[in-house]
C-alpha cells in the first residue's frame, strides 16, 4: 500500500478494502465510470446516509446558473454555465427482513470496491451483519462505451447464514440538486412517469432560464430482470418511480437482479420520441442480456488500450497512476461527439461545471492528437470553430475587435463570472491559436486551414491587434491588465506569455496567409477582407512587441513588475501554508511571488523551439523554486522542460505529482472530482518529457531517458498515418513502426529511417 493513496497498488485495478467513512468523497471521485456521453461518480446503489457527493451527468446537458457577486460590474457573463447533475437512476434500496439497508450505519464484514480499468467495470462486493445475520452483496455496474446511452447493473444478494426476505428497490430518482447552485434551485422538472412491472421511466426537462440558452429534456428507463420470482409493488411519487422487489429466499441461495437503464436526452432526439426510444434501447439491451453487453464493451475498451496503452516496469504505483489516467481521460472523452468537449473534472464531480477551458487546447488535445485517430483531434478544432461567432460577441461585450475565445463555455459565449478571469485571462486565445498551429505540424494536414483555421485565426489576431495598445515614447507594444496562466497575480501589465502568444499568433496567422495566398485557397482571406495595410500592422505589432527581460539575470519576467515582488522560493513556506489557497488570504496570495502554475515556462513549453536550452534552463532554474504548483496543470509542464534540461530527479518528482495527483490526493481536493487535465498532462510527462517526443519543423525526434525506478516503459503514438511503437530499457531504445511507410527520424540529434525496426544504445542524460 502506497504511503499517501487509501487504495489498494495493482497494475490495472484500483482497489479499496475498507469502507472509507471519512473519505467517502475522495473514493467516490477516483471510482468513477464514463462513457463520454454521460458518467457518474462512484456512487452506492443502496442507501448511505454519511457525508457523500451524488452525482451523475450527462455530456452537454447544462443550466445556466444566474451569477451570485457582491458587487455586479458591467460586461459581467450573467450566468455560470454547469453540467448539472441529473436523475439518479443506478439507485437499488435494499430492505432486510423489511429494515432498509444503510450502508452508513449497517456493520460491515467485509468490504471490497474495485475499479477493473481494463475492463472498464466498477465492483463490489461486501458482507454485512445485520442482527446476526450475515448476507453477501455482490454488484457490477458499467456504462458501455459500445451503446453510448446504457448503464447496466447486475445486483446480487446471498443470506449466508439464513433463510428469509430480501427486497431490492431499483429506481429512478429525479429530485436531485447540485451542491454549488448559487441561489440553492434545484434544476429539474418533472415532465412525464410512468412505472409498471419490472419496468419504468422518469422525463426531466431543465427549468426555463431568463438568457434564452437551451432547455434539454432527458428521459430515463429502466427495465428489470430477476433471477427467481419475486413479489412486486409499484411506487410511484413526485420525480420518482421505483419496483419494489421481494425474495423468499434460502440460506446460501443468491438472488440477482439485473438493472438495464437507458437515458436519451433531446441533444439527439425530439422531444416527442424520447419515451419510445428509450423503451426501445432497453428492450433492445436486455434482448441481448448482461453478459453480452458486457462482453462487447470490454472488447471495445481492449482494443483501446491496443492503441493506447503505456507500459511501466519496475515501479507498480507509476504503471497504476498512467493507466488510471488514461482510463478516466477516455472516460471523459473518446472524440465520438464534435459537440462535446472536455471538462477539466470530466464527469466526477460538480467543481468547473463540465465546461470547456483552455485546458483542452493546451494539454489534452496534444495527447488526443497522439493515441486516438486524427479525427478525434480534428474535432476538438472543429468545436471552436464552430463557436467562432460567439467569439467574436465576446469580444464586442469587452468592447473590443476580433474574437476572443471564452475562459469557460459550453455554447462559446464566456459564462465564468470572475472578473479577473473572464475580462483578464485572455492568454487562452493563444492556446486555440496554437492548437491549430499544433494539428497542422503534427498531422502534416494543411488543408484544415483553408476552410477553417484561417477563419479562427483571422479573428484571434483581430482580437489581439486591437487589444495590444502602442507605447509611443517606448516606440512598442503593450497589453496591460491581464491574468497570465499563474491565476495568483491579476491584472499584470505586460505577462510575458500573454505578450509572446499574442505576437506568435500573428506571426503564425500571417504565414499562413502568404501560404494559402501560394497554393491560391485564400478565399476565406478574401472574405474577411484582410488589406495589406492590417497586414502592415500586424508586422509592426511583431516587431515592436514589449517583452519584459532582465539581462542581469538573463531571464523572461512574468511581467512588468515580478522583480519587484520580495521573491523567496517555496521552500521558506511551511507545511501550513500549503495549500496557499486553502490557507492564505486571497490579496496575500496576489502581493506574494508565489507562482500557481507555469506561466513563462508554459510559453518555452509550447515554443520549445524557438528557445535555446540555456534560455530554458535559466529561466527554469529561476521560476521553478518560486512555484507551488498548486493547479493541477502545473507539474507536468515542469516536468517536460526538466526532462529536456537532464534534471531527471526533477522531472521525474514532477512526473510523479501529476501521474497519481488524485490516487494520492496531493493537491487534497480530490473529493471534488478528478484532474482530468492533468492526467493529460501525466501521458505528456512521459512521452514529451521522459522520451522527448518533438514533432517540430516537420521532423520528429526523441531523446529518451529513463527514471532511475523503472526497467523499461514503452507507449504508442499515431504521427502522419503510422502508428510507432516505443521502448525504452536500462540500455536501448526499441522504436517499431507497427503502421504505415517508412519515415526519417531523430534519436538524440541522429538521423535514422524507420523502416521497420530501430534500435539505439539509451545515452545517459542524453549525452550531456
Ligand atoms: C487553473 C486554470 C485552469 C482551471 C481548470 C485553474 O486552477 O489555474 O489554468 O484552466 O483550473 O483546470
Amino acid at each position: 500500500m502506497n504511503k499517501k493513496t487509501i487504495f489498494g497498488v495493482d497494475e490495472w485495478k484500483i482497489v479499496e478494502t475498507n469502507l472509507h467513512k471519512e473519505n467517502m468523497r475522495l473514493a467516490e471521485s477516483i471510482m468513477s465510470l464514463g462513457n463520454g456521453y454521460m458518467g457518474m461518480r462512484g456512487n452506492f446503489e443502496e442507501k448511505y446516509s454519511g457525508d457523500m457527493l451524488r452525482g451523475t451527468y450527462i455530456g452537454g446537458v447544462w443550466y445556466p446558473d444566474p451569477t451570485r457577486v457582491g458587487w455586479w460590474k458591467n460586461g459581467y457573463p450573467k450566468y455560470y454555465g454547469k453540467v448539472i447533475n441529473s436523475t439518479n437512476f443506478i439507485g437499488i434500496d435494499v430492505l432486510l427482513e423489511g429494515e432498509e439497508l444503510d450502508l452508513f450505519k449497517i456493520p460491515l464484514v467485509e468490504y471490497y470496491r474495485e475499479l477493473d480499468m481494463k475492463n472498464g467495470i466498477l465492483y463490489r462486493r461486501f458482507i454485512i451483519d445485520h442482527n446476526g445475520k450475515k448476507t453477501k452483496f455482490e454488484v457490477r455496474r458499467f456504462l458501455s462505451i459500445v451503446k453510448k446511452e446504457l448503464c447496466v447493473i447486475s445486483y446480487e444478494a446471498t443470506p449466508l447464514n439464513y433463510s428469509g426476505e430480501i427486497s431490492f428497490i431499483p429506481y429512478l430518482d429525479g429530485d436531485v440538486e447540485n451542491e454549488d447552485s448559487n441561489y440553492n434551485e434545484k434544476f429539474w422538472l418533472e415532465i412525464d412517469r410512468g412505472v409498471s412491472l419490472k419496468e419504468g421511466f422518469l422525463t426531466m426537462k431543465t427549468k426555463e432560464n431568463s438568457f434564452g440558452t437551451p432547455r434539454f429534456t432527458v428521459c430515463n428507463r429502466m427495465k428489470l430482470e430477476a433471477s427467481k420470482d419475486c413479489e412486486i409493488e409499484i411506487i410511484k411519487k413526485d420525480k420518482y418511480v421505483a419496483n419494489k422487489m421481494t425474495f423468499k429466499t434460502e440460506e446460501n441461495e443468491a438472488i440477482k437482479i439485473i438493472k438495464y437503464i437507458s437515458v436519451v436526452s433531446s441533444r439527439d432526439y425530439k422531444e416527442e420520441e424520447l419515451t419510445s426510444k428509450s423503451l426501445e434501447l432497453v428492450e433492445q439491451a436486455a434482448r441481448v442480456t448482461f453478459d453480452s453487453l458486457k462482453k462487447e464493451h470490454m472488447e471495445a475498451w481492449q482494443k483501446r488500450w491496443e492503441k493506447a496503452d503505456v507500459e511501466i516496469s519496475g515501479d507498480m504505483e507509476a504503471q497504476q497512476g498512467i493507466r488510471f489516467n488514461l482510463f478516466q481521460m477516455f472516460s471523459t472523452y473518446y472524440g465520438e461527439d464534435s459537440r462535446l468537449n472536455i471538462g477539466p473534472k470530466g464527469f466526477t464531480g460538480e467543481k468547473y461545471g463540465g465546461a470547456t477551458y483552455w485546458d483542452t487546447e493546451a494539454f489534452v488535445f496534444p495527447v488526443y492528437l497522439s493515441v486516438a485517430d486524427k479525427e478525434v483531434a480534428k474535432n476538438l478544432l472543429l468545436y471552436r470553430y464552430n463557436q467562432l461567432k460567439e467569439a467574436y460577441y465576446n469580444a464586442q461585450q469587452q468592447g473590443l475587435k476580433g474574437a476572443l475565445y471564452p475562459m469557460v463555455t459550453f455554447t462559446g459565449v464566456e459564462c465564468h463570472n470572475e472578473w479577473e478571469i473572464t475580462f483578464e485571462e485572455i492568454h487562452r486565445n493563444g492556446a486555440i491559436a496554437y492548437a491549430i498551429y499544433n494539428y497542422v505540424n503534427y498531422t502534416g494536414d494543411k488543408s484544415y486551414l483553408e476552410n477553417y483555421g484561417i477563419d479562427v485565426l483571422i479573428g484571434i489576431s483581430r482580437f489581439w491587434a486591437d487589444r495590444v495598445h502602442y507605447h509611443k515614447k517606448k516606440d512598442v507594444y503593450m497589453i496591460h491588465g491581464v491574468t497570465g496562466p499563474n491565476e495568483y497575480e491579476n491584472n499584470v501589465n505586460n505577462n510575458w506569455y500573454t505578450n509572446t502568444m499574442a505576437a506568435w499568433t500573428l506571426e503564425y496567422t500571417l504565414e499562413v496567409i502568404a501560404y494559402l495566398r501560394q497554393i491560391k485557397k485564400d478565399h476565406r482571406v478574401a472574405y474577411y477582407q484582410v488589406s495589406k495595410e492590417e497586414e502592415n500592422k500586424w508586422k509592426d505589432i511583431i516587431n515592436k512587441m514589449y517583452y519584459p527581460y532582465d539581462k542581469e539575470l538573463g531571464i523572461f519576467i512574468q511581467h512588468d513588475t515580478f522583480l519587484d515582488k520580495e521573491l523567496v522560493t517555496v521552500d521558506n513556506l511551511s507545511d501550513k501554508d500549503r495549500p496557499l489557497n486553502q490557507n492564505w488570504s486571497w490579496d496575500k496570495i496576489l502581493r506574494s511571488c508565489f507562482i500557481k502554475q507555469a506561466d513563462v515556462l508554459q510559453g518555452l513549453y509550447f515554443l520549445n523551439h524557438k528557445f535555446t536550452f540555456e534560455e530554458k534552463k535559466r529561466n527554469f532554474e529561476f521560476y521553478e523554486p518560486m512555484t507551488v504548483h498548486e493547479s493541477s496543470l502545473s507539474p507536468c509542464v515542469h516536468s517536460i522542460l526538466a526532462a529536456e534540461l537532464k534534471m531527471e530527479d526533477k522531472a521525474v518528482e514532477m512526473y510523479k505529482r501529476t501521474a497519481r495527483l488524485d490516487l494520492d490526493n496531493y493537491n487534497n481536493d480530490t473529493e471534488d472530482g478528478l484532474h482530468i487535465t492533468s492526467m493529460a498532462g501525466s501521458w505528456l510527462s512521459i512521452v514529451h518529457g521522459f522520451a522527448g517526443l518533438r514533432t517540430f519543423n516537420e521532423k520528429i525526434s526523441f531523446s529518451p531517458f529513463i527514471p532511475k525506478d523503472w526497467d523499461s516503459y514503452s507507449f504508442k503514438i499515431n504521427y502522419r498515418d503510422r502508428l510507432i511503437k516505443v521502448y525504452v530499457n536500462k540500455d536501448s531504445i526499441v522504436i517499431t513502426l507497427e503502421k504505415g511507410e517508412a519515415l526519417k527520424l531523430n534519436v538524440y540529434d541522429k538521423e535514422y529511417n524507420l523502416i521497420d525496426k530501430l534500435c539505439c544504445k539509451l545515452i545517459k542524460n542524453g549525452g550531456l
